[in-house]
């Protein structure tokens, strides 16, 4: 399959269509973005890790039942995907307070969240990703109601099943966001999960392992993704 011309670039990935219309490349960059894109570096060999954990974790949602965007790894830092229709929203689902949840009710950070909290925010970077619910993607038409529901099902799913093989590998799942589109009228899975979008602790430390590490200034973020990456038995070679 052919890279051919650069459909779209977003704050660490880009799409490239191919010689099939229903296939793109998705390419991991080794940029990192925080403060709805006002801040950007770059780190080296993170688009690379980031693109292996990827594909290894949509791999194992995928067996577990999960459709997803991904077809195959393209090279070392790209993914041949199907090309979706995505839907302008962000899924997120919280284990433990963290993040903005923390900031908006002032809970403690780490508090465990039972059953877990989800949340909905559209996208909308010059907004900073308003938070919406149900009613808004109605009216605005940004899904039919049926799919939604389909997403949040997803969301709660993967969840389940990532819980349960980040806690095998001695890491918490704190909260992650997902995103889905629709090819050929199902609802797919699409952008990616890797600690760019997910909050990851360490079990025994509660040490970050995660964006929140570029986020508070940290050093060790690519050292952090590579013991991610190692934990869960990916290659980086
Ligand atoms: N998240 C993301 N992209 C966004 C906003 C959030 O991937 O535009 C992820 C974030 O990494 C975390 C989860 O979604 O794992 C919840 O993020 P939160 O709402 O706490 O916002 P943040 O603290 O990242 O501003």
């Amino acid at each position: 399959m052919r890279k051919m011309i650069e459909l779209y670039r977003g704050k660490t990935k880009t799409l490239y269509s191919t010689d099939e219309p229903d296939v793109l490349v998705l390419e991991f960059r080794d940029d990192i973005s925080a403060l709805d894109g006002k801040r950007v570096d770059q780190l080296n060999r993170k688009g690379f890790i980031n693109n292996k954990l990827n594909y290894f974790i949509m791999s194992k949602l995928q067996k577990a039942g999960v459709q997803t965007q991904i077809k195959e790894l393209y090279s070392h830092d790209s993914t041949l995907v199907k090309n979706l229709k995505m839907v302008p929203l962000e899924f997120v689902l919280r284990n433990r307070a963290a993040g903005s949840l923390v900031k908006r009710l002032g809970i403690k950070e780490g508090t465990p969240l039972s059953p877990p909290v989800f949340d909905l925010f559209f996208k909308n970077d010059g907004k900073h990703d308003p938070m919406v619910n149900s009613s808004y993607c109605k009216t605005f038409g940004w899904v039919s109601e049926h799919d939604l529901s389909r997403m949040r099902e997803i969301t709660f799913q993967s969840n389940d099943i990532l819980s349960t093989l980040f806690s095998e590998r001695g890491l918490i799942l704190v909260d992650f966001k997902l995103e889905f589109g629709i090819f050929q009228n199902e609802v797919i899975l699409g952008d990616e999960f890797s600690p760019d979008s997910a909050r990851l602790w360490d079990q025994k430390t509660l040490n970050k392992m995660d964006k929140d590490l570029y986020r508070q200034n940290q050093v060790g973020l690519i050292e952090a993704y590579e013991e991610v990456a190692n934990r869960l038995g990916v290659n980086l070679n």
